[in-house]
């Protein structure tokens, strides 16, 4: 099978072969192929009818667990364009950030986003085109709205105007932003060729068929979300997602779902063995259980095994900008333990194609069992940050004695003796998981000093859990400032988990020798129980 088909070919096949069955379960509807098609090709030949050759080949899905979200982001892919996933759940404001600078002519909305969309609008300089699959009437819209075209679902496209588009070697599977260390999220270009790639390997691997049921615990602004949707359509098997309601209850999900395949952070499983869901047994109609997106402790994949005895467990690992994972390793109860480092599972062996170079400092290869950086290359590399060719040309670098350009992951692996696996050891930089969630802590940093306009601030992800961290704490050098205010205006641009939980006001925070803020002594206090 070659990786430069499109990444909407897999669906299309399965909705030829199984039309009449369920390509996607979403706030407790069933959507059979057929159905799911119908949706996507509508939104698609609308898009295409108003786009012409200038316009920026992203579509933004402003869709939040709905069959409108799925069928916003096949929609897109169908009209030749990439995706630009938006999240109703994060603050308005961060969300018109990522809006405007993916410059997307065209959005799509689901009634649940609607409230929010004004925002975006108004500081649009552009002329948009809004489709609202889920509104019949727009009237009132167009009415507060001349400058931008709307379309309801009356007015959408039919399905039979839908055109094949033209392929393009680098065209743009989504456009997905991550924590930016400076305070501005970048916006990560994985095209529909490092798509294919990764979903070659991983249907195979994990022998998907049209009798499959995945889980889809991750928002669509999580590029693991992707395997979800797409290893499932690959091969006519379903996706089942939960409402943000049911995420809290995940073990009574599994099991009304009857899912076969489980995917999700290893916070998730720390979460259902603290609150009693892995009882022994429990989840039998599960014959994967993968997990992905930050360090997987070795008791949290024992206990979910036990939970789900009839299935393999995988450890995937990878950074949004090598396209979902590239390395994974398959947990053995017997050779595992021994294999494991720090009480975590190794992230294993890297995927086909996929090159590996453990480096220190000067990009140079370590010795075998050495530690150092991470860097990959091969068919699942991205294309790099959206117009920013400064962090672009940073991160994707060809180091000293290579000659092709490698992405530097900022993980800190042992590179192995003989033919074991990769493990992880943590990070080289400031970049932490909460949750599983990736956090650059500079971000935050830059969002409390403009807040509060001090210079001196640390931000340090607080407490410690297994698999990363809890939360964020944040120290700020300064005399102390009305706290509701601060933590209203930093709230206001930065999603949930990375609102700091307590903000501490110091007349001086400590330094090094160097005279530079010195983490290590904060984290100390915290540890002393502050
Ligand atoms: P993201 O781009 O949000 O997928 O985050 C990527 C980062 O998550 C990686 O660079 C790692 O630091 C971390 N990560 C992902 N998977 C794993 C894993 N299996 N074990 C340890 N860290 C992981």
């Amino acid at each position: 099978m070659t990786n430069d088909r499109a990444l909407w070919a897999g669906f299309m096949k399965s909705a030829e072969m199984f039309t009449g069955r369920p390509a996607v379960v979403a706030e407790g509807k069933t959507l059979t192929y057929e159905e799911l098609r119908e949706r996507a090709c509508r939104i698609a030949a609308t898009i295409q009818a108003y786009q012409d050759a200038s316009a920026t080949p992203l579509t933004a899905v402003f869709a939040y667990r709905s069959p409108t979200a799925f069928a916003g982001v096949l929609g897109s892919l169908l009209a030749g364009n990439g995706y630009v996933p938006l999240n109703r759940t994060f603050p308005v404001d961060r969300t018109q950030v990522m809006f405007a600078r993916s410059e997307c002519d065209a959005i799509v909305v689901d009634a649940g986003s609607l409230p929010q969309l004004d925002k975006l609008l108004e500081e649009s300089q552009k002329s948009l085109r809004i489709l609202l699959p889920d509104v019949q009437s727009v009237e009132t819209l167009r009415k507060q709205w001349p400058r931008h075209t709307f379309a309801g679902s009356n007015d959408l496209a039919a399905s039979s105007d839908w055109r094949e588009p033209e392929a393009r070697p680098n065209a743009i599977a989504y456009l997905l932003f991550t924590s930016g260390s400076t305070g501005i999220p970048k916006g990560v270009m994985v095209a529909q060729r490092n798509v294919t790639a990764f979903l070659d390997y991983m249907v195979e691997r994990y022998g998907i068929t049209e009798k499959d049921r995945l889980s889809q615990m991750f928002d669509m602004t999580f590029d693991l979300s992707v395997f979800d949707m797409f290893v499932a359509w690959e091969r006519g098997a379903c996706v089942c997602c939960p409402s943000q309601k049911a995420l809290i209850k995940p073990g009574s999900f599994v099991q009304e779902m009857e899912l076969t395949v489980w995917f999700s952070v290893p916070s998730t499983a720390i979460f259902m063995k603290q609150l009693g869901m892995l009882k022994p047994g429990r989840y039998p109609t599960l014959r994967f259980s993968l997990f992905c997106g930050e360090p997987l402790p070795v008791s949290s994949a024992s206990a979910w095994l036990e939970a789900a005895p009839n299935s393999i467990l995988e450890n995937l690992y990878g950074p949004t900008e090598l396209t979902i994972a590239c390395t994974l390793y398959r947990w053995d109860p017997v050779t595992s333990p021994d294999e494991s480092e720090l009480g975590i599972v190794p992230i294993g062996y890297p995927y086909p194609g996929m090159g590996v170079l453990v480096a220190d400092e000067t990009l140079r290869e370590v010795g075998r069992g050495e530690e150092g950086e991470l860097l990959m290359n091969g068919p699942q590399m991205s294309l790099g940050y959206w117009k920013d060719s400064e962090k672009t040309a940073a991160a994707f670098v060809v180091p000293p004695s290579k000659k092709d350009v490698y992405y530097r992951t900022g993980d800190r692996v042992r590179r192995p003796l003989g033919n074991g696996p990769l493990t992880h050891l943590g990070r080289i930089d400031f970049q932490v998981k909460i949750l599983g969630h990736r956090v650059e802590l500079g971000e935050i940093e830059a969002a409390v000093r403009k807040a509060c306009g001090s210079d001196g601030v640390l931000a340090i992800g607080w407490p410690a859990t297994p698999s990363g961290y809890g939360g964020v704490e944040v120290f700020i050098e300064g005399e102390s400032k009305d706290l509701d205010g601060l933590r209203s205006t930093v709230a206001s641009g930065l999603p949930d988990y990375m609102v700091p939980r307590r903000f501490h006001f110091m007349g001086k925070l400590p330094r090094n020798v160097n005279n530079k803020f010195d983490r290590k002594a904060v984290i100390h206090l915290l540890e002393e129980g502050l």
